[in-house]
């Protein structure tokens, strides 16, 4: 059958947990790929590109994107808005590629609402909350306070894991990058519904 058709990989999981080194491992080694760039209100980190890691804009422009209906969903994180920009990504499924959404769980929900039947969900986290916190001092990035968001934030998160398809403990990296890269595989091959029937009318007519 034509797998040019396009399908969604949903990443979510805590702040911390090595969602971005985990893409950048496995990128290379799962074929055409779109990574979607989301846009947000949250100030730049040290380290960030405009329009590489996020589109950063003010929340004057994040409102109006709202208003000409500019995302396939967003949501307020941590304070900030995050949206996912819809134009791309219907361009990448057309191209028949495999899209990777690193969103939170409020996105997955929206995202499988709408794409459901095209999307594979993957939970990451730490192996512990202990662990998460030292990776988050370690990584030196935020105020003390704002870790302390953070890691409220991920007791939260880690309660919706049963929303997921799979859940992924990044313990050590080589090993979660090896499992990630056999679910973003699969995932490239979830049939969407309109291709079954067709698929069904072409293979009965061949009789
Ligand atoms: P950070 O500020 O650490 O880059 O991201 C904070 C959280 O926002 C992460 O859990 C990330 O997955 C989530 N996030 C990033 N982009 C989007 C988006 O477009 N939509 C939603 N719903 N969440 C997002």
């Amino acid at each position: 059958m034509n797998r040019k058709s396009g399908a969604v990989l949903v990443l979510s999981g805590p702040s911390g947990a090595g969602k971005s080194s985990l893409i950048n491992k496995i990128i290379e080694d799962i074929g055409p790929t779109y990574f979607s760039i989301s846009t947000t209100t949250r100030p730049m980190r040290e380290g960030e590109t405009d329009g590489v890691h996020y589109h950063f804009v003010s929340e004057e422009v994040f409102q109006q994107e709202i208003e000409a209906e500019m995302f396939l969903e967003y949501a307020v994180v941590h304070g900030n808005h995050y949206g996912t920009s819809l134009g791309p990504v219907k361009k990448a499924l057309k191209e028949g590629k495999l899209i990777i959404f690193d969103i939170d769980v409020q996105g997955n929900d929206a995202v499988q609402s709408r794409l459901g039947d095209i999307t594979t969900s993957v939970f990451i986290t730490t192996p512990t909350l202990k662990e998460l916190k030292e990776r988050l001092i370690s990584r030196s990035t935020d105020s003390a306070e704002v870790i302390a968001n953070r890691l409220e934030m991920a007791k939260r998160e880690v309660q919706r894991i049963s929303e997921y398809d799979y859940l992924i403990v990044n313990d050590n990296l080589d090993e979660a990058a090896e499992v990630l890269v056999s679910v973003a595989k699969a995932a490239r091959m979830k049939i969407p519904t309109l291709h079954i029937n067709e698929f069904i009318q072409m293979w009965e007519a061949q009789a």
